[in-house]
């Protein structure tokens, strides 16, 4: 099945009605901007940069039942937290949602989707951020052996071994100075 990607690319609605999007069966395939999710965009160094989403919405099991699922994928580039670096992350988010009128008793049990009760429109930006901030990663570090900041790890974690090896610059310094400014 190929998405429309070309009547609906760059022109997502800002919010949805994800039940009524589900009725008829609809799929939404396009990019919103990085920056327009600031909780996501306080991660990247860089808030440029688009997010792809494609989501499909399709009736359920019943009559109060829907379902959304689709795919997000997103190009971040997030400081190492080993050197501050830069660093590229791939997020893609498989999100698979049962939406549900509030009051509707769950049809489906025991399964393993999430929940969400869309009674109301909801904003398309905070539904694709929530769902990635839900894969991003907790700590994001550049391969041991391709970090600029490698030299002053020892085998014990995050041991500075400055001392050791002379007068190089403590990328730890920079991570300090950074949590004053904030
Ligand atoms: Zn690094």
């Amino acid at each position: 099945m190929s998405p429309s990607w070309n009547e609906s690319h760059g022109h997502l609605p800002v919010t949805i009605d994800p039940i009524q999007l589900a009725e008829r069966g609809a799929r939404l395939t396009g990019t919103l901007p990085l920056k327009s999710m600031a909780r996501l965009a306080q991660h990247c160094l860089d808030g440029s940069g688009d997010v792809f989403v494609d989501l499909a919405f399709e009736r359920g099991v019943g009559e109060t039942v829907f379902l959304m699922h689709g795919t997000l994928r997103v190009r971040l580039i997030t400081g190492c937290q080993r050197c501050l670096e830069g660093m590229e992350v791939n997020l893609e988010a498989a999100p698979s949602l049962v939406l549900l009128r509030s009051g509707a008793a769950q049809e489906l049990s025991g399964d393993a989707a999430d929940t969400l009760v869309a009674d109301k429109p909801v904003s398309l930006i905070s539904l694709v951020e929530d769902e990635l901030l839900l894969v991003l990663p907790m700590v994001s570090m550049h391969e041991l052996s391709q970090c600029p900041a490698k030299e002053y790890v020892t085998e014990k974690a995050g041991t500075d071994i400055r001392a050791v090896k002379g007068e190089k610059k403590n990328p730890f310094a920079v991570l300090s100075g950074l949590k004053k400014a904030r």
